[in-house]
This record gives structure tokens, C-alpha cells and sequence, in this order.
């Protein structure tokens, strides 16, 4: 391309608008590492100066820089570029490989087409061109359409071979741990019986306890490692022992090779707008499955269990609103419970009095959100867990369900039929949008007050057109719930047998929650005063059950009044044990109905701060062996002494057996002759300690 050629499309019109320089580089790394290339990029300022521009008028958009290219929508500056063409505001459009200017091929040729209608000119490194001349314009369709290719025939060359053996299931990979190539190159398992316990129990736990946590839970607490083969470096292929980790434990359960299945193309790695990017492939567009190829530790039915088991556990996590998998513990409404009062989810807590186990469901996300104690509400949970047992074998006969999931269906079929009516609102907002934007484009940009109107009129038509994709995206989400043909086909057959399971006791409790979850969405629970529970079936049936709010626990534990008086009265001359044995002899009970012992009576006083024994004899005035002694000014083992004489009135304080004695009377002859010198020798000096008789 000559200099005057390329001249000669630079017109008067084009200068009298700015030249816009387009910097992009798309990831950090890039920013970093490939700093010449930036340089490059900004050099063709020059270009834009050498061509006419003014130094000053080359406005340069990089605020891309470090930020990945999929698609137009997240890059606001290629955004810019392409709202200020079609402003009319640019004349050039400047960029290091035109063909890279925008990554993706859509962007590109909508870039193109606004070139041209607003006669924009693009330069790169190669040469000018005009959009708007059709030579141009193929030429840099082309350009754009090559680099595209260009990827797609190398990376096709270069998996040919390696895709027709994999169809036959010959490709030599590298085996995950467990498995290994003997010498004639068939799959087997690995002859090392440490490894095969290792993979043989995760399975086992994984199958026992429906979640990769527990496997990993189990794993840890009884300090057991996992084989792993080391895939690169001088020790390559040799297998190490460590810790197990919960994705590790994921890669296996989703490996087909370990249920003897040779698969290959299950990721596909792309080169995505310049960026290399690993993503998991549905099932149907794997290049190769071929079941029994090998032996393995599972069947392949397992695998598929195991599979849709996964699934379940990922939805449950992946959605608030979902229900989470059944984990341990009693409470049969886990996961299920949505809190009346703000529609998040409510946890279980369970508490152990008695040695009983009692759930309890808590509303703590307000807590979590404002990092405060305030819970929302917390709901007693037993109840509520054996009023839905009663509601579930109450309405679940067959032909109750029956009749529940035909209604139910006929609601989907109804849900279809408007979503398809959203659909087309979506498309006429869509279709007026585009045709606002015309208008606007074809319009004279010098006409101000005409192109002012119709860019307000573009806007709202694109308000428009949002709103009626968020109502269309909203009513979608909203109406979940819907059954396939499996779980269908799970609910019916659950239907005839349930009682009989559920009534099993040798079912365990992680069934029943099961059980549950196939029949029950959600369960929202609201207190004030009584207990309010809205059950939603999975059917579409609803029921709504009310309980009583249980008694708190102390009121339905509180000792019978009377006995209460009984042991009030007792404690004035009996200790906590005897009274326990008079109180037992009268035939009462506490209040759970038990026999009395020493500490209930002993908890019983203290929480009504009802004075022991031996504060109320002290408050009579009864003394202690040492102040008796002080007393009398004699060692304290003379008064004990003089007890077992029977020449002080002593009383059991306690269970310890402590003495408390009632003082003497100051003219007791008996005292009076042991002691009568020195009592009354202690009593004019006090502070003289007694000594021993
Ligand atoms: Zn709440």
C-alpha cells in the first residue's frame, strides 16, 4: 500500500474528529512481562501524527489493561471505543493488530459495521484501511475471522491422531492413583495393597455416609493418608501418601477409571480470548466413554450413583433456598427450615438434657449479617419433627401423590406456556430497541435537537428492554420446584412402602431424613404464641401445622409445690441426705419423677436459695468446734472429747458430718467444774489464746 494510496483516505472529515488509539493487553501477566509490546501499541500515536492528527487530539483508551477479554459486556473501554464510533466523535480508530482489537469475533464485526456506517477509518501496524469500501472492509473481516481460525486448525492438527485412538479406547494416559499398566499395557488394578485398601475405603465411606466431607471427616480423625501419584519431575509417577482433601476426594468420585471406565475429553481447555481456561464437559460431549474397559474398585452403576449423589450435595450448596444434604444428627428438618420472619434458611442446635438429644431450629443470619448476637427466632424442634412424621404418614397414600404430581404437572405445562409469552415481550423489547438505535444512527449527528430526542428514545427503549429481561430471569428462578421423571419416579415408589420404612426401627435416622427430603421442599416456621409450620410438599401440596409452644423446661421440671414446703421444713433439723430419705419414705418424687438423693435436694435449695442445714443452725446460734473451744478455752479435740462424753449438745451439720454445738449456758455445772478458773480468766482477756487442759 503506497503512501499517497493510503493518504488519500484520510479525508478533511476524518481530522476534524479525534483519533482514538485502543491499548490492550489482556491479562496482568501480560501487563507485565510484555511491557514491548505496550510500547509498540502507544508508537502508533505516531501514526495517528504522521497521518494528520494533532498530538493532542489522539485520545488513548487502555483501560483494559489487565483485564480479560471474553466477551464486550465486562470491558468498559472497548464499551467507550464503540459507544464513541458510533457517536461519530472518532475518525480513526488505531490498534496494534486490528484483528485483536476486539477478541472475540461478534465484538469485531459490530465494531466493523459501526466504522462504516459513521465512516470510521482503522488502522493497525499492516497498513490503513476504510471500512466502508468493500475491499477494506473484507479485508479486515478476513483478518478478523483467520485469527480465529488460526487457533482452531493448529490445536485440531494437533489432536487428530491423539481423538481417533482415544474413540477406540487405546490411548495411554496417565492413571490416577490405584490403577497402573502392566507390562503388556492393559489397565489393572495396583498391586500395592496398601493403595487398594486406601481407594476401597473412601469408596466404602463415601457410600456409607453421602458426602466427600464425611469421607474427609472420617479420614482425619482416624489419621489415615491417601495414595497420590506425582505427575511431573524426577520422581514422576511414583505414588506419595498425605493428608486427604476434600477435592481430592471429588476427583476421585468423579473418575470414571476407577469404576473400570476409559474416558477421555472430560475437560476441555480453550483458548479463550487469549486466555487459557480448563472447563468440566457434560457428560454427552466427552470424546470417549467406554464402560468395562477395566478393572475397577466400583461398578459402573455405583459411579452413577455416586454421580447424581454429588449432584444433589452441589445443588444443595449452590442455592440458599436449596435444601442441604442430610447430615448426622436426629433432626429431620435439617436443611429444610426456612425462617418465617426473614425467608433465609434456619439452622439446627441441639441440646442434651437427660441424656436425651433435642433439636432446636435458629434463625442466626441476621446475626451473621450484622455481626451481632440478635437471632431472629429459635424454635423448639422436637415437636415440630413428630407432627410432620404424623403429616407425612397421614397424607402420603399412593393415590394422594398420585393426584399431587398429575396437579402438579399441569402447573408446569401452564408455567411453559408463560414463560414463552415472557419470551416474546423480551423479543419485542429487543426488536424496538434495535430499531430506536437505527433511527438514531441514521440520523444527522449536525441535526442536535433531532439526535438528542431520538438518543433519549434509544435510552429508554434499552431500560426497556432490561426491565423485561429481569422480569423474565425472575419469573424463571421463581418457578422451581419442578419434578423430573427420576424423582417422580422416586416419590411413587417411596409412597406405597413408606410407613413400613419409616416405622422401622431399624431404619436409621439419616433415612428418614432422606425420605423427607424426596417428599417435602420446605418447611417455614413462624413463633408468637403458639408454633406456626407451612409445609410445602413436593407435589405442590401445602399443609399448615400449629403447635403449641412447649412449657421452658423449668416449668414442666418444677417440684410439686407441697413437696417443696415439705423439704423447706425438713431442712430445719435434717441434713440434704437425710432429707432426701424421709422425703423418699413419704412416697415423693422430683419433678422429672425420680427418686430424691442428697443433690437434687442440694440443687433443688440452691436454686431457690433456700438456706442448707447448717446455715439454719447457725442462725440459731449453734457454734463451731473452734469457737466452742475459744469459748470455753480448751483445744477443740477436748470438745470433741466432751461430746462423746455426752457433755455437749451436738448436731450433723452436713453430709462431711460436721459438729454444730449449742452454746453452754453460763451456769452449767458441768462446764463450770472442768473449766470455771479459766472461762473465767479468757473472758477478761480475750486476746490470750487458750492453751490445752
Ligand atoms: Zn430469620
Amino acid at each position: 500500500m503506497s503512501i499517497s494510496e493510503t493518504q488519500s483516505k484520510v479525508t478533511a472529515s476524518h481530522l476534524q474528529r479525534d483519533a482514538y488509539l485502543y491499548v490492550r493487553q489482556s491479562t496482568m501477566r501480560q501487563v507485565i512481562e510484555n511491557s514491548e509490546s505496550a510500547v509498540r501499541q502507544y508508537d502508533l500515536r505516531g501514526r495517528a501524527v504522521a497521518l494528520g492528527w494533532p498530538r493532542e487530539r489522539v485520545i488513548v483508551i487502555d483501560v483494559d489493561q489487565g483485564l480479560s477479554g471474553a466477551t464486550a459486556a465486562d470491558r468498559e473501554g472497548f464499551q467507550r471505543l464503540v459507544a464513541d464510533v458510533s457517536l461519530k466523535k472518532a475518525g480513526i480508530v488505531l490498534g496494534l493488530e486490528c484483528s485483536r482489537l476486539a477478541r472475540n469475533n461478534s465484538d469485531w464485526h459490530r465494531l466493523l459495521e459501526l466504522c462504516a456506517l459513521t465512516d470510521t477509518l482503522i488502522c493497525d501496524e499492516d497498513g490503513l484501511y476504510d471500512p466502508s469500501t468493500i475491499n477494506d472492509r473484507l479485508l479486515l473481516g478476513l483478518k478478523g475471522a483467520m485469527s480465529e481460525a488460526e487457533l482452531h486448525i493448529l490445536r485440531s492438527r494437533l489432536r487428530g491422531g491423539t481423538l481417533s485412538k482415544a474413540r477406540r479406547g487405546e490411548l495411554r494416559t496417565s492413571l490416577p492413583a490405584g490403577l497402573v499398566y502392566d507390562p503388556l499395557g492393559k489397565v489393572t488394578l495396583d498391586p500395592d495393597t496398601a493403595v487398594q485398601g486406601a481407594i476401597r475405603h473412601l469408596f466404602e465411606c463415601f457410600e456409607r455416609t453421602g458426602s466427600a466431607r464425611a469421607v474427609v471427616k472420617e479420614f482425619t480423625a482416624r489419621k489415615l493418608t491417601f495414595p497420590q501419584r506425582i505427575r511431573t519431575g524426577p520422581r514422576k509417577g511414583e505414588a506419595v501418601w498425605a493428608a486427604l482433601h476434600h477435592d481430592r476426594v471429588l476427583m476421585v468420585l468423579h473418575n470414571p477409571r476407577y469404576a473400570g471406565a476409559f474416558a477421555f475429553g472430560r475437560r476441555q481447555s480453550q483458548y479463550l480470548a487469549g486466555k487459557m481456561t480448563v472447563r468440566q464437559l457434560p457428560r454427552d460431549q466427552w470424546t470417549a466413554l467406554i464402560p468395562d474397559a477395566h478393572p475397577g474398585y466400583i461398578s459402573f452403576a455405583q459411579f452413577e450413583a455416586n454421580q447424581a449423589l454429588l449432584l444433589a450435595n452441589a445443588q444443595a450448596r449452590g442455592c440458599e433456598r436449596r435444601a442441604g444434604p442430610p447430615r448426622e444428627g436426629p433432626a429431620l428438618l435439617q436443611g429444610l427450615v426456612i425462617c418465617a420472619r426473614c425467608g433465609q434458611r434456619m439452622t439446627v442446635r441441639y441440646h442434651h438434657p437427660g441424656g436425651h438429644t433435642v433439636p432446636e431450629y435458629l434463625c442466626q443470619n441476621e446475626a451473621i449479617n450484622t455481626a451481632t448476637s440478635r437471632r431472629c427466632q429459635t424454635i423448639p424442634g422436637a415437636g415440630i419433627d413428630r407432627a410432620l412424621a404424623t403429616l407425612l404418614l397421614d397424607t402420603l397414600t399412593p393415590v394422594a401423590l398420585e393426584v399431587a404430581l398429575t396437579v402438579a404437572q399441569e402447573l408446569e405445562q401452564r408455567a411453559d406456556e408463560a414463560d414463552k409469552l415472557r419470551q416474546t415481550h423480551v423479543e419485542r423489547a429487543r426488536y424496538q430497541a434495535e430499531l430506536a438505535r437505527r433511527r438514531y444512527l441514521s440520523v444527522d449527528p449536525d441535526n442536535r435537537l433531532v439526535a438528542n430526542t431520538l438518543e433519549a428514545d434509544w435510552n429508554a427503549k434499552l431500560r426497556a428492554l432490561a426491565d423485561a429481561q429481569d422480569d423474565y430471569e425472575r419469573a424463571r428462578t421463581n418457578g422451581n420446584g419442578r419434578l423430573s421423571d427420576e424423582q417422580r419416579a422416586k416419590v411413587m415408589a417411596l409412597a406405597s412402602d413408606f410407613p413400613r420404612l419409616w416405622n422401622d426401627p431399624a431404619t436409621p435416622q439419616r433415612e428418614r431424613k432422606r425420605m423427607v427430603r424426596l417428599l417435602v421442599e420446605d418447611v417455614t416456621l413462624a413463633r408468637d404464641q403458639q408454633i406456626t409450620a407451612h409445609v410445602r410438599l413436593k407435589g405442590g401440596q401445602t399443609h399448615a401445622l400449629t403447635l403449641p409452644l412447649p412449657s421452658p423446661v423449668w416449668q414442666t421440671r418444677q417440684t410439686h409445690p407441697d413437696t417443696f414446703k415439705l423439704i423447706d421444713q425438713l431442712l430445719d433439723d435434717h441434713t440434704d441426705a437425710q432429707t432426701a430419705e424421709l422425703l423418699n419414705q413419704a412416697g415423693r418424687t422430683t419433678g422429672t419423677g425420680q427418686p430424691f438423693t442428697a443433690l437434687s435436694v442440694l440443687r433443688l435449695r440452691q436454686d431457690h436459695r433456700l438456706p442448707s442445714h447448717r446455715q439454719r443452725l447457725r442462725a440459731r446460734g449453734l457454734l463451731t468446734p473452734a469457737e466452742m473451744a475459744q469459748r470455753l478455752g480448751v483445744h477443740t479435740s477436748t470438745i470433741k472429747n466432751w461430746h462423746a462424753a455426752g457433755l455437749l449438745t451436738g448436731h450433723k451439720a452436713n453430709e462431711q458430718n460436721e459438729q454444730l454445738y449449742e452454746p453452754p449456758a453460763p451456769d452449767d455445772p458441768r462446764l463450770v467444774k472442768h473449766a470455771g478458773s479459766r472461762l473465767k480468766n479468757r473472758e477478761s482477756h480475750p486476746s490470750t489464746p487458750g492453751g490445752a487442759v
